[in-house]
């Protein structure tokens, strides 16, 4: 047997272009705010791709760059002002942060209501029971990849390997609110491999580059992989060791063109979804 792999571009080039279009039928333009501090290139890059997704959805966007040695109360200051603008619908300051403001200071300052990123504690405590959140972006763009693959979650047994509060810990939140029977491994997890082997669906969110080896993969799971890894020789690679794994999987995303493309996605949603509530209409609802 060998995978169907997972083309996130295109699906996230579908999913854009849905927001696109429910922005247009809803008649509103919905506006996005990247903060970015320092010019660090790898999030000079994410910050212009994510910038770029919004002005082909036909969003407004605008890209604000401080100093790196901007203070803690001055990024605060920047936030604030967001927050008060009625025009801005959505605020996503880039990390990580210099070392002289707290990455957590920050976030907890955004409007939750703006919070596209979804890294809010409102939103993190509203999703973590259910309620309608604006839900962090990677994890939701998986799911809505299990989802256009045809993947059944209900009563699948999931494991998710990494529990940060941006990936893994979201990720099983949403896996449980569809009914899947979720394992949540992380660094400290007895016997990673015969976790993973129980898996139907295999979500690795790790950062080490092809942890999970093909024998760690069920017959016909749905491996999905979210680490972004440079090898010593210069090579982009996921979690997975993905040419093992091929054989095994029934499903498997790649990396490149997997699950990247489908965080950018998933943020316009957000940004959508962020600008409907603010008219008033409640979307977001968790899966
Ligand atoms: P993180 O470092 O915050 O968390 C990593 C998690 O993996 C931790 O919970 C840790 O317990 C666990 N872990 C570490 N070593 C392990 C091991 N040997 N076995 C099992 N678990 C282990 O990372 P993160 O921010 O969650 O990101 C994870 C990966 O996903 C990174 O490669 C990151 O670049 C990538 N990422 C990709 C996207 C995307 O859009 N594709 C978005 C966010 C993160």
């Amino acid at each position: 047997m060998t995978a169907i792999v997972l083309d996130g571009r295109a699906v996230a080039a579908r999913l854009r272009a849905r927001v696109r279009d429910q922005a247009m039928a809803a008649g509103i333009v919905p506006s996005l705010a990247v903060v970015m501090v320092g010019e660090d290139a790898a999030s000079r890059l994410y910050v212009r791709n994510k910038t770029r997704a919004a002005a082909e959805a036909g969003f407004r966007e605008q890209t604000i760059i401080l100093s790196a040695d901007i203070s803690e109360a001055g990024l605060l200051a920047v936030v604030r002002r967001l927050n008060d603008d009625p025009g801005v619908d959505g605020i996503l300051v880039q990390l990580p942060l210099p070392s002289q403001i707290r990455p957590q200071a920050v976030i907890e300052a955004i409007d939750p209501g703006k919070d596209v990123d979804g890294f809010h504690p409102v939103n993190a405590g509203r999703l973590a029971i259910g309620r309608p959140a604006l839900i962090p972006c990677t994890p939701k763009g998986v799911m809505t990849m299990l989802r256009e693959a045809g993947v059944a979650v209900a009563g699948a047994r999931a494991v998710v390997l990494g529990r940060s509060s941006i990936v893994g810990r979201p990720m099983a939140a949403l896996l449980t609110l569809a009914d899947a029977t979720v394992t949540l491994a992380h660094s400290r997890t007895r016997d990673l491999a015969a976790e993973c082997r129980r898996a139907e669906i295999l979500i690795a969110a790790v950062g080490r580059a092809e942890l999970v080896r093909g024998d760690w993969v069920a017959p016909g799971a749905a491996v999905i992989d979210v680490g972004i890894n440079r090898t010593a020789d210069g090579r982009l690679v996921g979690d997975v060791a993905f040419a093992e794994a091929l054989p095994h999987a029934g499903w498997i995303s790649p990396v490149p063109g997997g699950v990247g493309p489908m965080t950018i996605a998933s943020l316009l949603e957000n940004t959508l979804a962020a600008a409907l509530a603010r008219r008033g209409v409640v979307v977001g609802c968790p899966a």
